[in-house]
């Protein structure tokens, strides 16, 4: 069992507040990503776990075990940083070792270990070859693999792939799943890469300002942001936020949104929300993939393109209408030039809404 729960963290540094604010469960054998912009205390929060940095107040627990006060060493963490501290001097087997080695394992259970570990992360090749000659690539695989190999109960790791190159990125983050699934290890994984937590993580905990904003499932923090700022800033592009004004006619509610426009009806549930809050001015979210070409005369938004993005298939598309800007994303876009007047509607159950003032959505 390696449960981890924050408990009313906080944490300054002289007079700044790195973490204002924190209570997080994560579970035993979960992948939990730490996702948010640079600065939002994703790093402090992996330290204070790791016992590198201790709390300004609030607790720390092991399966339920306070360990605030318990030194680094003492806490059973493996821990992988951004820049790899690997013996240079060393071969790659002898670094998968070291760790072992400390512990007094007896060899035959080092080599079963150096060797599981090689196989998940594709170091067989190298076993043989010192450290010093290797790629930056492999040595951050081997680092991962140093760690791993003697199998913590807690595995933290602080944007380990952020030196690397996308391609033998995109390769880690699945070697990286595989390891956690096959170690059933609790794995605390900082990144400010969206696309690394939502493939690889069982759970998203996004971070701004040195708070906690929403924690879930990558699905549902993507499809049901708890404000503005998690809108925005998962998904690329993030979510359309068109600020609109909510209207009243026959019984029905909709939302006005200037010179853009008005949506069509809202749907019961969301017009239910708007109610119960007394929402007038809200941002209209909407993600790109969920705006579709509309009939003209029909009910939508009007837009016009500004700007045709093409990444090789897809396209996406910048549009505005007066004050207001939104985004398109799609397949199948080559005839829509710049200049042309778009209407869309947004696809039946995927519009959000959130309260202008407090940027909350409105659920
Ligand atoms: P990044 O991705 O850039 O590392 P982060 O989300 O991990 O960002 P932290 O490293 O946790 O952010 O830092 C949060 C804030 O606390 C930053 O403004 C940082 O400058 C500040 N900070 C971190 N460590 C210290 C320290 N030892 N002394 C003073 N300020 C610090």
């Amino acid at each position: 069992m390696a449960a981890i729960h924050l408990e009313n963290l906080v944490k300054h540094f002289g007079g700044f507040s790195a973490i204002k604010q924190m209570d997080l469960e994560i579970r035993d054998k979960e992948f939990m990503a730490l996702l948010g912009p640079s600065g939002c205390g994703k790093s402090t929060t992996m330290n204070i776990i790791a016992g590198m940095e201790s709390p300004s107040s609030g607790r720390v627990l092991f399966d339920g075990v306070d360990v605030s006060q318990t030194p680094m060493g003492k806490r059973g963490v493996g821990f992988v940083f951004q820049n790899y501290a690997i013996f240079t001097h060393m071969t790659v087997r002898q670094n998968l070792a070291y760790g072992l080695k400390m512990r007094r394992l007896p060899k035959a259970e080092i080599d079963k270990a150096v060797a599981k570990v090689a196989q998940l992360l594709q170091l067989e090749p190298y076993l043989d070859r010192p450290a010093a000659k290797l790629s930056v690539n492999i040595l951050q695989r081997l680092a991962i693999g140093r760690s791993a190999a003697v199998n913590p109960s807690i595995f933290l790791l602080d944007e380990p792939l952020s030196n690397v190159d996308a391609a033998f990125r995109a390769v880690m983050r699945t070697e990286l799943k595989h390891l956690q699934r096959e170690f059933g290890q609790t794995m605390v994984y900082v990144t400010h890469d969206q696309l690394e937590a939502m493939t690889m993580a069982d759970r998203i905990a996004v971070m701004d300002h040195g708070l906690l904003q929403q924690v879930g499932s990558p699905l549902d923090v993507y499809n049901n942001p708890c404000n503005t700022f998690v809108a925005r800033f998962l998904g690329a592009p993030g979510m359309n936020l068109i600020a609109g004004a909510v209207v009243e006619e026959n019984g029905k509610l909709s939302v006005d949104c200037g010179p853009a426009g008005r949506s069509g009806t809202l749907a019961a549930p969301l017009a239910a929300g708007v109610r119960k809050a007394g929402a007038k001015d809200v941002h209209f979210g909407i993600r790109p993939e969920d705006l579709e070409f509309a009939a003209e005369g029909g009910a939508g938004l009007v837009m016009q393109v500004v700007f045709v993005e093409r990444i090789g298939p897809r396209a996406i598309l910048h549009l505005t209408a007066g004050d207001r800007n939104a985004k398109i994303v799609a397949e199948n876009l080559a005839a829509v030039k710049t200049g042309e007047r778009l209407r869309l509607s947004p696809r039946a159950g995927r519009i959000r809404l959130f309260d202008a003032g407090s940027g909350r959505a409105i659920l």
